[in-house]
């Protein structure tokens, strides 16, 4: 069968993109291998009546509203490769099999590098975060941390400050004088010494602990780390890739239309604003932009 369209990443972005599709009475299959980016987080904030709502819910609840339709097809599998023949495209799965539809949707996301620090992974997601709409409340007026990992992580710092006292670990590095400048008008507190590992009961936090200094208490440490997507497919089908502010994003249009014929993309992969508010606006984008090239063609 040739599905009209195949969906590559069944979270957030894919999954709003098949409800519109199979509203439209579109035949749609969804890959997915179940990893969402946030799935370090027990709770997601900020999306429309669903804040602090478990993340992994969302998606099963999602996930069913979408299988109730009949024109929905999901695979728990892993998109390989996809290649495109005349008006087709063929998606090679991990195991072999071959799936074929009319229009592709790239929506794999994006994997966080996370820096190499003792105590660090086990706190992603809980005690060590990166967005502080997704989770800084949950951290109000206590005292915050930023690791310096790049430009990125002064800005970071700088908006960090409205949440709470907050103090930029320069881990043994330095930042040029305006940015220190910028810092202290923000009231951010240096720490120059370099960080040893975090510290803390469970997945807590209590401190950072530096090497030849004392440890620095801290509550919850943010990072901005680099990322990488999760898949290679924008690229083998030829897509342009650009840079973003953390990691590469595929180009796409307003209409989530990337640069190879037929081929979409939308969510974290295609822009450097990562919320599950906006993953999911770029799925129904990409649906509406799919269903009208499928109803009347490029
Ligand atoms: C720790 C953490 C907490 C966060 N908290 C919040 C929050 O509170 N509020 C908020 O708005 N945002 C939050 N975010 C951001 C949010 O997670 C992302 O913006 C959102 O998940 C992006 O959705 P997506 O559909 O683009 O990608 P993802 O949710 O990452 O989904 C990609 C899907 O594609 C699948 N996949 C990957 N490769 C393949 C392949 N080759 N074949 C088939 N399937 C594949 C993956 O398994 C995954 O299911 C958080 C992020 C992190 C890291």
């Amino acid at each position: 069968m040739t599905y009209d369209a195949i969906i590559v990443g069944g979270s957030f972005a894919g999954l709003s993109a098949a409800l519109y599709l199979v509203r439209a009475r579109r035949s749609v299959l969804v890959l997915d291998t179940g990893k969402p980016r946030n799935r370090f987080a027990a709770a997601s904030h900020g999306f429309f009546a669903q804040d602090g709502s478990d993340p992994l819910v969302m998606l099963e609840t999602m996930r069913e509203q979408v299988k109730a339709y009949p024109g929905a097809s999901f695979m728990d599998a892993k998109a390989v490769d996809a290649t495109r023949t005349g008006n087709t495209f063929h998606v090679t799965l991990e195991n072999g099999d071959v799936v074929s539809g009319t229009k592709l949707l790239l929506a794999y996301g994006i994997t966080d590098i996370l820096p190499e620090r003792p105590g660090l992974p086990e706190r992603w997601g809980k005690s060590v975060i990166h967005c502080p709409y997704c989770h800084g409340y949950e951290f109000s007026g206590q005292r915050l941390g930023v690791l310096n990992l790049s430009e990125a992580s002064i800005h970071q710092a700088s908006l960090i400050a409205e949440w709470g006292p907050t103090t930029f670990f320069l881990d043994g590095g330095t930042i040029d004088p305006d940015a220190m400048t910028t810092l202290r008008k923000r009231g951010v507190g240096i720490e120059p010494g370099t960080v040893a590992g975090l510290v803390g009961e469970g997945a807590g936090l209590t401190a950072v602990s530096l090497e030849n200094a004392p440890e620095r208490p801290i509550d919850a440490l943010f990072i901005a780390p680099a990322n990488r997507p999760n898949s290679d497919l924008a690229e083998r089908l030829g897509c342009a890739v650009e840079a973003g502010m953390l990691g590469p994003i595929i180009t796409v249009d307003d209409m989530k239309t990337t640069t190879a014929p037929g081929v979409h993309a939308a969510g974290d992969i295609t822009w450097s604003g990562h919320t599950v508010t906006f993953a999911c606006a770029d799925g129904v984008m990409a649906a509406l932009a799919i269903h009208r090239s499928l109803a009347f063609g490029d």
